[in-house]
């Protein structure tokens, strides 16, 4: 099974939709990712698998700029996100506010928690960042978070305040709050991983219907490998800030080549 993280299929620049050329994260002397050099495609599935603390939620983070590299760099569409040339001989330097925050409104992030605001209805959560962040009027946000709010089933609550709902129905809010900026590019860091057992299902059908009605390119960290074989492309498992292994999903889930992966994947089946 090749290692080579790059999918193979299309050349030039809007070939990529990321790529980690060589990014390292350190936390003080705590080496988070070793020189990560991944890509990923457009409209690509890609699931992260790997111990906990092996580096996974980082790069997402990283992704939302919730984080700074410390060394490598970032590109997003072709370009260098997390750093930008400064002009001086090509070096890179972070790249400033102006730059990221247009770029930063085309990745949509859905956490483990769902993090809405306990104080707004559901439908004010989804119009929320389309109102304030896109300039939208009151109308066409309400008209496009009712839209999300019928795909992710929940038309009848747009009233409810989250506190009422059940965490699956809260999750569900937050898969339709990111939608609603219309990404391009969706994270998704372990968003069943809070739900009580029978409210799992209901969230994973809802990213089905995402992944099969829409070409979002999606990273997903997830333990629930039933549904990362169906609906991602590629599963890359990390150990120790690195991808140890990668491939097809259904190849890397039945035939993985090394025994940290076997082990990991048993201890989590
Ligand atoms: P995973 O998602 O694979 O479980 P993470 O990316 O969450 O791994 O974390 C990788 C390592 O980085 C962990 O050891 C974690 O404690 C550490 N880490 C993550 N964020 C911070 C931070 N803000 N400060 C210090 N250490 C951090």
């Amino acid at each position: 099974m090749p290692t080579d993280p790059t999918p193979g299929a299309v050349a030039g620049k809007a070939a990529e939709k990321v790529r980690f050329a060589g990014v390292t994260k350190r936390f003080g002397d705590h080496t988070v990712l070793d020189g990560l050099d991944l890509a990923v495609a457009p409209g690509e599935r890609v699931t992260l698998i790997g111990p906990s603390g092996s580096g996974k939620t980082t790069i997402l983070r990283l992704l939302m700029t919730l984080e700074r590299v410390t060394d490598g760099v970032i590109h997003l569409d072709g370009e260098p996100f997390s750093h930008m040339p400064s002009g001086r001989g090509g070096a890179l330097v972070p790249a400033d506010e102006r730059h990221l925050a247009p770029r930063r409104r085309r990745i949509g992030m859905v956490f483990q928690q769902f993090n809405l605001f306990p104080h707004m209805s559901v439908l004010a959560n989804v119009m929320e960042a389309p109102r304030h962040v896109l300039g939208l009027g009151a109308d066409e946000a309400a008209a496009r978070a009712r839209d999300l709010l019928g795909l992710v089933g929940l038309d009848d609550k747009e009233d409810a305040h989250p506190t009422r709902l059940s965490g699956g129905q809260q999750q569900r809010v937050a898969i339709a709050r990111a939608l609603a900026m219309r990404p391009d590019l969706l994270l998704l860091d372990e968003v069943t991983s809070a739900l009580d057992p029978e409210l799992v299902a209901e969230v994973l059908d809802v990213l089905r219907d995402v992944a099969a009605g829409t070409d979002i390119t999606m990273l997903c960290v997830t333990h629930e490998m039933g549904f990362a074989r169906e609906v991602s492309d590629r599963i890359l498992m990390f150990d120790r800030g690195r991808v140890l292994e990668s491939g097809p999903s259904a190849d890397l889930l039945d035939a993985p080549e090394h025994e940290r992966t076997r082990a990991f994947l048993r201890s989590i089946g």
